[in-house]
């Protein structure tokens, strides 16, 4: 697919993050998630935000800090099984601290394994029932020998916080569009440090231009409680969130994708339709379920924001997700820089979209006269392009916005986005507020 220059040009600083990133220990709580919001530029003015334990938070509570220094495990023969310094997935998120000498039958109660994907480490947590485990390959499990087991997890479950990043880049107007990603996940690529680059880089595209329309909020939140946390601290000014997606899944190879907000029919909900129905993808279009990421808290009724998701491979659907093969291989710099090109062509059209007013109405104006016939061409674009500047006047009647008038011709974006221009040029069109 074609990229933007400019975010091509953000290749190498995407995978430079990825890279440092990778390694760092990211959980609901914790300094993974605070050294993973650390990478990001100075000049971005990424605040974080750190929500006591204990804290009531809509219907939850801010549980215990967790942080993880070490775990492993020892067979008889005091020979390593598995060690987090190997794979951060080892490790049952939320693990309470434990040291200890166990058989092999009591062991196995706290494994984690994949029977159908022996050779992969699946990804476990336990946030809000208090255990510990491992994960590893059902193979490596299968072989394990009798005898008793030397256990370790070097962890620490204290009252401490929960940490979300934010970045505010104010607009013309006071709408907002809100890019929300999870930051929770440790050792994986595409869920989630692709969401995480994918956003990174557009805060960097948006942060440069000086034209914005809208405010852009980026949020950096742990899954559902971080986007919990998040809407009760800002309950009272979520209104202003006009528009809004949830970036993850952003660097597999597959297709674009798209879950509707649950209002369905919002403007970002016409806007990726548009921007995907361009691209061959109309068919990837889903319709909103209360299930899947952050979007189940944007769009819970009591707030109901226009929030979609706007991912590649949905979550769930590629034998990689949340195992061990959703590595760095998996990923890589030119599907994110796609991804980001992608949001991109998204947030043009909300910006470009408002209503316009015909100021010829009555009979067709000539065209000819005030030369736009000139900039068509004679040939089938040319004939596209006439069309275009038709349905343009025709609809604009201050009722159809510019994605109604796309929808109701089936036009391009891009030829309409053309044919505003020369009829604005003509003074046959004003926009309308
Ligand atoms: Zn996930």
């Amino acid at each position: 697919m074609k990229v933007r220059d400019e975010a091509a040009d953000l290749r190498e600083d995407l995978w430079d993050f990825v890279l440092a990133a990778a390694p760092l220990a990211r959980s609901l709580t914790g300094n993974g998630v605070r050294r993973t919001l650390r990478l990001f530029p100075e000049e971005l003015g990424l605040e974080i935000h750190e929500i006591p334990t204990g804290t009531e938070v809509l219907d939850w509570t801010v549980p215990r800090e967790w942080n993880l220094e070490r775990a492993w495990i020892r067979d008889p023969h005091g020979t390593t099984v598995v060690d987090t310094r190997d794979h951060l997935l080892h490790v049952v998120g939320y693990s309470t601290p434990i040291q200890t000498s166990i058989s092999l039958g009591e062991l196995q109660n706290h494994l984690h394994s994949l029977p159908d994907q022996p050779d992969l480490i699946p990804y476990r947590t336990s946030y809000y029932k208090e255990t510990w485990g491992f994960c590893l390959p059902h193979r490596q499990r299968e072989a394990l020998m009798e005898g008793d087991y030397e256990v370790l997890i070097d962890s620490t479950l204290e009252p401490g916080a929960l940490s979300y990043g934010e970045i505010f880049l104010p607009g013309a107007e006071d709408t907002e569009f809100l890019i929300s990603t999870h930051v929770c996940h440790p050792a994986m690529a595409n869920d989630n440090l692709s969401g995480i680059a994918v956003s990174l880089g557009l805060a960097r595209i948006l942060a440069a231009r000086e034209d914005r329309r809208f405010g852009y909020r980026f949020v950096f939140v742990p899954g559902t409680l971080g986007s919990i946390s998040w809407l009760a601290r800002n309950r009272k000014t979520v209104g202003r969130i006009g528009h809004g997606l949830v970036a993850a899944n952003l660097g597999d190879p597959g297709a674009f994708h798209y879950k509707r907000s649950r209002r369905g029919n919002a403007t970002i909900d016409r806007a990726v339709e548009r921007v995907l129905a361009d691209r061959g993808l109309a068919d990837h279009i889903t319709d909103f379920v209360p299930f899947g990421y952050d979007e189940r808290q944007y769009c819970s009724p009591g707030f109901d924001l226009p929030v979609g998701l706007l991912s590649r491979t949905p979550w769930g659907q590629y034998p990689q997700y949340h195992t061990s093969a959703d590595d760095l291989d998996f990923i890589s710099s030119q599907r994110l820089a796609e991804s980001v090109s992608l949001y991109l062509d998204v947030i043009d059209v909300v910006e470009a979209n408002r209503c316009y007013r015909n100021l010829a109405p009555h009979g067709e104006p000539q065209l000819g006269r005030r030369g736009l016939y000139r900039s068509l061409g004679g040939d089938d674009r040319g004939r596209e392009r006439e069309l275009a500047l038709l349905w343009l006047l025709n609809l604009s009647d201050g009722d159809h916005d510019l994605l109604a008038i796309a929808e109701r011709s089936n036009q391009a974006w891009d030829l309409l986005s053309e044919a505003r221009d020369n009829l604005l040029a003509a003074d046959l069109l004003e926009p309308l507020d």
